[in-house]
């Protein structure tokens, strides 16, 4: 599943070729991905040029001259940018472009889910208006986090992933976040203290800025839209590992809240419980 990093690559592919670009049609082949008013969404794009593309949490977002397209890739969903040509299987948007290439929105398991609104209504009427902080943001400290878990007695693992808190952490960057603040993913979010918190705000900022360097992760079956693929996979300190590279213990892996999470029992303890 596309994470920050990889959303942020995806994101600077897109920006580099759609800019100054009119969509001249647009094509839905799968309407339930469409959660705005399709007869919209298919009149109102033609005639509009790409002005930026952004990223928040996980969403991307296309400013256009009088619209805001949110696109969220969910498990798959993966954009192209090619020369005109058959619609092959599985893509189920397609925007014609009036220099005569397309951008295709291919998504085999079609989880992924498109919103159009006015500029002015994207923070309003999207799923963008319950997004909680990005890690990179000036407001993110101590105190927030605090506040927003001390009545969460769930596992952090699983506080971390609600994005309405800290956006942008998902299955794999939780796990190496919570490594490497020293945090046991089973630990209650409302047991944590403000040091806790200060570790947790760095490492992501830390592991973040590395992943987007990287171009981010590819395991699975992942990779990026337009052939890019990250590397941050190579670095990887518990997720998907053995053995832990601070104490050599070996890497545990147990589900919370339904995700596999990785974890060493040595470096990351449960204290105050
Ligand atoms: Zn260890």
């Amino acid at each position: 599943m596309p994470e920050l990093p990889e959303v942020e690559t995806v994101k600077n592919v897109l920006k580099q070729n759609l800019l100054n670009l009119k969509i001249t049609k647009v094509d839905v082949f799968y309407p339930p991905m469409i959660k705005t008013n399709l007869n919209e969404f298919l009149e109102n794009l033609v005639g509009e040029e790409f002005l930026d593309v952004k990223r928040y949490g996980k969403w991307l977002v296309f400013e256009t001259t009088n619209y805001a397209l949110v696109s969220h890739l969910r498990m798959e969903g993966k954009y192209y940018y090619t020369l005109k040509c058959d619609r092959e299987k599985h893509e189920h948007v397609i925007f014609h472009l009036d220099n005569g290439y397309v951008l295709r929105y291919k998504d085999v398991r079609k989880f992924g889910v498109m919103y159009l609104v006015k500029k002015e209504k994207l923070f309003t009427d999207t799923p963008l208006s319950e997004l909680g902080l990005e890690p990179f943001s000036k407001d993110l400290n101590e105190d927030y986090l605090l506040e927003k878990f001390k009545t969460k007695r769930l596992p952090i693992k699983t506080v971390l992933l609600d994005q309405g808190i800290m956006t942008g952490l998902g299955n794999i960057y939780v796990d190496e976040v919570l490594f490497k603040s020293k945090i046991s993913p089973f630990k209650k979010a409302n047991l944590l203290n403000a040091n806790d918190c200060k570790a947790i705000i760095e490492s992501s900022k830390e592991i973040l800025t590395d992943a987007i360097k990287l171009g981010g992760t590819t395991i699975r079956s992942y990779t990026s839209s337009l052939g890019v693929t990250g590397s941050y996979q190579d670095k990887l300190l518990v997720h998907t590992r053995k053995i832990c590279p601070v104490c050599n213990s070996p890497i545990l892996v147990k589900k919370i809240g339904g995700r596999s999470t990785y974890y060493c029992q040595k470096c990351q303890k449960v204290k105050d419980e």
